[in-house]
């Protein structure tokens, strides 16, 4: 009998089905991943309904399962107008409503849409913009590309306020008729607008950008806000977990011994925050705005990042190599030393000299303590290998210092004002280092750091002053205002002060001769009016008639004069001679 084939006809083991259909997330990873309000509406489009009959028909019911909510209409219409941002933020609610995602999709990481990551680390106020702002450039790009059109968590942050691609301010009101756009509503598309349904992107070059291109201080600023809010979302999945409140503390009570040696006061002025508001963040539990974070590790000059997660800074100033591979020679008991210890005492010490020129070495008390002698049984026993261990921490002392000095030196010269941070890492040192050793050139560089924000507002109003049409102040009234020397301005904005200099020389020489041509006019009149009276029109009637004794001092004024006279048929001959006489 021939054999046929079995079939095997059992069912196959399925997965468990999701509800929705498990629309895959954009950009998770990049610093370009999609924010959650972008994913309910490509989530609704992709089934063909709008984000209202999403919302309400799925998402709500199972959110609202306990029923804690029972006026749904007055929640709904509050939802669609002012509720929605905070689903892409760190509050409770953003987490409820991720979980319900997460079930009706059977996704497992649509956390990364929001900035639940950070909740332990920052504010819920000022997170999150109340209404949509976006790059019209990469909204067109995506299109022309043919791209999924979505919206950026980036773009809803309102620290954030360039596009890191494209390098131009954001768009906050629709092109077409210029509403601006609630993040989402009963009926929203990425990439339209709500309100007459027109295409919101395009390859134009922002206008407010052109004006700002002149990359100001400003500018630069938000530049790095963006850059690092992009690192910081990039970051989120690679994270173990998400970063506590109690590193952001440990971090900052870091900084606190490494840039103000403990006091409190000092670091709180260096970071300009109000005394006790800093007091509580580094006592754990407070966190600041985002706002305030970027702006603490601005003045701080590391990224977010690198400041709650990598976090911790290291004080410790020599490297203990050396010392670690010391071999412990003695138990610390008196006995009698014999040829061998001694022998072993100088193998020890020679290698410690073997260490190569300019690297830290141990001093010789750290060295005695762990080999288990006495310092002065080394002194005795090995004078020769001692001197030249002490010789050798002087010279790589020496060096060091010169090092740290002409570093710091260097960073107060710079052109840009640099973090004590940069310049002990360019050493390889640490601060507190260069504050023990140069305590005035290291607070000098600190400050001028720190005064880089002031230094921001100085060249503002100074640009102010060249842009605006008001009349230009002189430097000295300009540096009173300022709270700062005249000097200080010539050297620190040498291009702007000469602007501003030089305009003001012109609008001087520009009111000295309206003057001068509404002296010649009034010369004119007061000739005419003298000369109707029958009176002969004198230098010296002339010039009590519109009473200002030096008008016709001038060359110009005197020209004036005789013209009109000689117009009015009377000898000039003698104004000549007398020239610039007396009148
Ligand atoms: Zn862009
Ligand atoms: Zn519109």
């Amino acid at each position: 009998m021939e054999r046929y084939e079995e079939w095997d006809v059992s069912i196959p083991p399925l997965p468990p089905r999701s509800r929705l259909y498990r629309l895959k997330p954009i950009g998770i990873g990049t610093p370009y991943v999609e924010s959650l309000t972008s994913y309910i509406m490509r989530l609704a489009e992709s089934h063909c309904v709008t984000p209202q009959a999403l919302v309400q028909r799925e998402i709500f019911p199972l959110w609202n399962q306990t029923g804690t909510i029972q006026n749904y209409s007055s929640w709904f219409s509050k939802f669609w107008w002012t509720g929605s941002p905070v689903l892409n933020g760190v509050s409770p609610i953003t987490a409820q409503w991720v979980q319900v995602l997460q079930t009706l999709t059977s996704n497992d990481n649509l956390h990364f849409l929001t900035m639940l990551t950070w909740s332990e680390l920052i504010g819920v106020n000022n997170l999150l913009r109340r209404k949509k702002a976006w790059c019209p450039r990469c909204f067109q790009e995506w299109r022309q590309n043919r791209q999924i059109v979505y919206e950026p968590l980036l773009w809803t942050l309102s620290a954030v306020n360039i596009c890191p691609c494209h390098q131009q301010t954001f768009v906050t009101l629709c092109q077409h008729c210029q509403e601006t756009q609630p993040f989402l509503t009963r009926v929203a598309r990425p990439g339209y607008c709500l309100h007459c349904m027109r295409w919101l992107g395009n390859n134009l070059v922002s206008s407010s950008t052109e004006t700002m291109s002149s990359i100001t201080d400003t500018f630069k600023m938000h530049q790095w806000q963006a850059s690092v809010t992009s690192e910081l979302l990039a970051a989120a999945p690679k994270l173990l977990g998400p970063p506590s409140n109690e590193q952001f503390a440990i971090t900052l009570n870091n900084y606190l011994k490494d840039y103000a040696r403990g006091h409190i006061n000092v670091l709180a002025r260096l970071l300009k925050l109000p005394y006790q508001r800093l007091q509580r963040y580094l006592q754990r539990g407070h966190v600041p705005t985002f706002d305030s974070l970027l702006q603490l590790c601005y003045s701080l000059s590391v990224t977010p990042l690198e400041f709650t997660v990598a976090g911790t800074i290291s004080s410790q100033e020599t490297r203990q190599f050396v010392l670690d591979l010391l071999p412990v020679l003695s138990s610390g008991k008196r006995k009698h030393l014999t040829d061998d210890d001694v022998q072993r005492m100088r193998q020890t010490l020679e290698f410690v000299l073997e260490v190569e020129e300019g690297d830290p070495i141990p001093n010789l008390q750290q060295i005695a303590q762990r080999i288990g002698y006495h310092v002065n049984t080394l002194r005795n026993r090995c004078p020769d290998l001692c001197h030249a261990i002490v010789m050798r921490r002087m010279r790589i002392g020496d060096d060091a210092r010169n090092q740290m000095r002409q570093a710091l030196v260097d960073a107060l010269a710079n052109d840009e004002p640099l973090s004590l941070k940069a310049v002990a890492e360019g050493v390889g040192c640490s601060c507190a280092s260069l504050y023990k050793y140069f305590p005035d050139l290291a607070s000098s560089v600190v400050t001028r750091y720190l005064e880089r924000f002031d230094r921001e507002r100085i060249r503002q109003r100074l640009q102010e002053v060249l842009s605006g049409n008001e009349r230009t102040p002189s430097i000295r009234e300009l540096a009173r205002q300022l709270g700062c020397k005249h000097y200080f301005l010539e050297r620190n904005f040498h291009g702007l002060y000469k602007q501003i200099v030089l305009r003001r020389r012109r609008e001087r020489r520009k009111q000295y001769q309206d003057r001068m041509e509404r002296t010649y006019a009034e010369i004119r009149e007061a000739i005419m009016e003298l000369h109707q009276q029958g009176i002969y029109p004198s230098r010296r009637r002339v010039v009590k008639e519109i009473n200002k004794p030096y008008a016709l001092r001038s060359k110009e004024g005197l020209e004036v004069y005789g013209r009109v006279l000689k117009e009015l048929g009377y000898p000039t001959e003698t104004i000549k001679k007398v020239g610039f006489g007396k009148n």
